[in-house]
């Protein structure tokens, strides 16, 4: 088994206590790591590091800082497949994706800051008597907590930027997938990144996680995770006046307007409804159709759905490995019993209890992508984050209709829309209160844009030149022009 340790100072360490915790793959249901089980002690450790770094590292010029960067895209690049290997070991994602997207985007997410940090220019607002430049210093020593759906890609995302700007860092992953980030501490450490500019400290959110919301030397939050989570980390660090940012929770929607294309409709549904098990803030979990369009997409749909292979995540042909606990499952089951409950019919898919395990040969956290319709759209099943392989189907008869129902949600953070009239399709999503709406694609990302969710699923932007903006504070300098 592997031992999991904390890179704190340069240097790999276990838990000043000791104690540690046990790393589960979700397919075979087996203990593949410890890691520490970190505590307040250990979070000052690493405060005290980054600490002792920051004033070496910010004094680095930008370009000194995105060649850092270039330099661990490259190294990661170099460890792409073990990055993916790793990552399906620990969440049960299928191999092809963790290549196609999380080992990709966590070296492209470095890759893009370098590149982007280079075609910046310095701001700066002229007067008839004066100018004004905008100059830029770090945040300071940030904190930095991901969750388990995007692991090294969700961390990398903010890493880069925060490194670019000048930042040192103390980060959390979150406990249930570990091990990228030990692979990114690992590769920070053979590259002889200064000790103390990256700290990693593993554990539980209401340990770990929490004595970085409120160490006094941890100037900004950046946090992706639940809503609950965000509440406490809000109302934890808010009283500080830290740097904060949260990215949460989402209940998206994939609209279907009447004059859209069905084959490509149906396919961008499946896609947003179950990538990842449907664990991705992104996925589309409600879908409305438009009635004149229902009968010849819903079949269609559910046909693709019930065709999707779950089974084995290393292998190449499966679609749909497990979902990340045998907990999360059966939460999401409850949601699948809670349908019926609520008036719902389950067009295909189902509970293991219902339908039998979906890979008979093995144990693990398998689920069958499931599809409900007949709740409404007000149901808790419809309007709660379920984070998981079950989406929920809905008819409207008008456009206004569609967006009351979308828009009634609690959540803000994407949508997608599905028709042939692209000017309509723009106008439409203009109207949906997300900080993402795709027209015709989804998870179709430029990292150059804002990101970020309305209403519960977050506060603030980041990406391009908003992560830069949040990793960094502006001094506005005005120099005023000698009077003539
Ligand atoms: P959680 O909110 O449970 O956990 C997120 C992180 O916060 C984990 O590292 C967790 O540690 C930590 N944490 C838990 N409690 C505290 C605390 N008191 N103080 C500080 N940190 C704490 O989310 P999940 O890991 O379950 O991830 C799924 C959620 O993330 C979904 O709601 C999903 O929508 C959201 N998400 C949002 C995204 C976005 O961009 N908007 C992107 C991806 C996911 P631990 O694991 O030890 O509990």
């Amino acid at each position: 088994m592997q031992e999991v340790l904390n890179y704190i100072a340069g240097e790999f360490q276990p838990a000043e206590d000791g104690t540690t915790l046990y790393d589960i793959n979700p397919a075979l249901e087996t203990q593949i790591a410890t890691i520490p089980r970190s505590k307040s002690s250990d979070v000052e450790k690493a405060v005290v590091a980054a600490h002792s770094a920051q004033k070496a590292w910010s004094s680095l010029t930008l370009e000194m800082r995105a060649g850092w960067l270039d330099r661990i895209a490259d190294a990661l690049e170099v460890k792409a497949e073990h990055i993916a290997q790793t990552e399906t070991l620990d969440t049960g994602k299928p191999l092809s994706l963790s290549r196609r997207v999380d080992a990709a985007r966590s070296v492209s997410n470095f890759r893009f800051f370098a590149d982007f940090a280079r075609q910046q220019t310095p701001e700066s607002f002229e007067m008839d008597d004066a100018m004004n430049y905008v100059h830029r210093t770090p945040v300071g020593t940030v904190g930095l907590i991901t969750p388990w759906n995007l692991p090294l890609y969700l961390l990398s995302w903010k890493v880069a930027p925060a490194l670019l700007m000048g930042n040192t860092i103390v980060a959390k992953p979150s406990e249930i997938t570990p091990l990228t980030a030990n692979i990114l501490a690992q590769t920070l450490d053979e590259l002889d990144l200064p000790a103390g500019v990256f700290n990693l400290v593993h554990g539980l959110g209401p340990e770990v996680g929490q004595a970085i919301l409120e160490h006094p030397g941890i100037q900004g939050i950046s946090f992706t995770g639940g809503t609950a989570t965000g509440r406490i980390v809000a109302r934890t660090a808010a009283p500080m006046f830290k740097k904060l940012s949260l990215e949460l929770g989402g209940k998206n929607a994939t609209i279907i307007l009447e004059d859209a294309d069905v084959e490509l409709a149906v396919q961008g549904a499946v896609k947003a409804a179950f990538t990842n098990s449907g664990q991705v803030c992104l996925c589309g979990s409600r879908i409305m159709i438009h009635e004149a369009i229902a009968e010849a997409f819903i079949p269609a749909f559910v046909q693709r759905v019930s065709e999707l292979k779950v089974g084995d995540p290393m292998l190449e042909s499966t679609d749909m490995g497990t979902v990340i606990s045998y907990e999360h499952l059966q939460k999401v089951e409850s949601y699948i019993e809670l349908a019926l409950e609520e008036g719902g019919k389950i067009l295909t898919g189902g509970t293991q209890a219902m339908t039998g395990h979906p890979h008979p040969e093995a144990r693990g956290a398998y689920l069958r992508p499931t599809v409900v319709t007949g709740v409404s759209s007000a149901s808790r099943c419809a309007t709660e984050e379920i984070f998981g392989p079950m989406v929920t189907l809905h008819t409207f008869t008008d456009e206004q209709q569609a967006l009351d129902m979308v828009n009634a949600s609690e959540y803000g953070l994407a949508g997608s829309v599905w028709t042939k009239d692209l000017e309509r399709g723009r106008a439409f999503a203009s109207q949906i209160e997300s900080g993402i709406v795709w027209v015709n694609t989804w998870l179709h990302r430029d990292l150059r844009t804002p990101f970020g969710g309305m209403k519960l699923s977050g506060v603030g932007r980041e990406g391009g030149r908003w992560s830069m903006d949040f990793f960094s504070e502006l001094t506005n300098i005005c120099v005023k022009h000698p009077d003539q």
